[in-house]
């Protein structure tokens, strides 16, 4: 299923153009001393064909492999259908997930939606902002970013990269931008007793799990100190599912 979706993303992603976002310095500066992302709804490259499609073949992926069934899928081409409900709800879902624009914020998804309703529209909605975040990380006004949350779209890192000069890569769950976050801080609750931070790798010393005894949240990461290769999302979120199970096992949440 992780396959299908990343094929999904990667046609749709080649499609969108990179779009022209050129905040000046000082307006970043505020975003950044605030703690918000600087991607706003309206900077977002969608093209509501192309979104629409997506949002579509994602619900149906998500159907073929059983992750929800006929109803939910039904509810959910039934959303999708319709352009004039489409698309406030997209705008609403960001706009309350990301916190861009304070002034913008609504309910994050309709009263009575169905249920996977935020998945489909997380995933329909990544290649655009991987777009928006190619656009922006080259800049160099984003590296002092210090929060745990994702600098271009708000949402939360979902792994993590160590490079070779050891620090810690934080890569975003859903526009995966990178950036450096203490290695030994946990991006969900900040805390940064070490004591209280266990930390643990695979026999191979490839991968690495970050779990927090505070907020009980755990982070992947790749460990680039000795590696051949670079990160590859799809790849080694794949391939640490069994990492996955043993930090749950511990009785930490994803
Ligand atoms: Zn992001
Ligand atoms: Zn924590």
């Amino acid at each position: 299923m992780q396959l299908a979706l990343v094929e999904v993303q990667r046609r749709i992603q080649s499609r969108v153009p990179l779009p022209w976002i050129q905040p000046d310095s000082a307006w970043l500066a505020a975003q950044r001393h605030a703690g918000r992302p600087v991607v706003r709804f309206k900077d977002i490259p969608l093209e509501w064909t192309d979104f629409r499609l997506t949002f579509r073949q994602t619900a149906d992926i998500l159907h073929r492999f059983e992750a929800i069934d006929r109803a939910e899928h039904t509810a959910i081409l039934a959303v999708g259908r319709d352009g004039n409900t489409l698309e406030p709800i997209v705008h609403n879902w960001y706009a309350a997930t990301s916190g861009a624009d304070p002034s913008d914020a609504g309910n994050r998804v309709p009263e009575g939606a169905p249920a996977s309703l935020d998945q489909v529209l997380l995933l329909a909605l990544r290649p655009f902002l991987m777009r928006c975040a190619e656009a922006l990380m080259q800049r160099e006004d984003l590296s002092g970013w210090t929060h745990g949350h994702c600098p271009v779209c708000g949402w939360e890192p979902d792994f993590a990269v160590i490079t070779p000069n050891a620090d810690r890569r934080l890569i975003c769950g859903r526009c995966t931008a990178q950036w450096v976050f203490g290695s030994s801080t946990c991006p969900f609750c900040a805390n940064d007793d070490r004591a209280l931070v266990t930390s643990f790798a695979t026999r191979d010393g490839r991968y690495r799990v970050y779990a927090c005894d505070v907020c009980r949240r755990y982070l992947k990461a790749f460990d680039g100190r000795n590696a051949t290769r670079s990160v590859l999302i799809a790849v080694d979120t794949i391939a640490t599912l069994p990492l996955d199970a043993a930090a749950m096992q511990k009785g930490y949440v994803g």
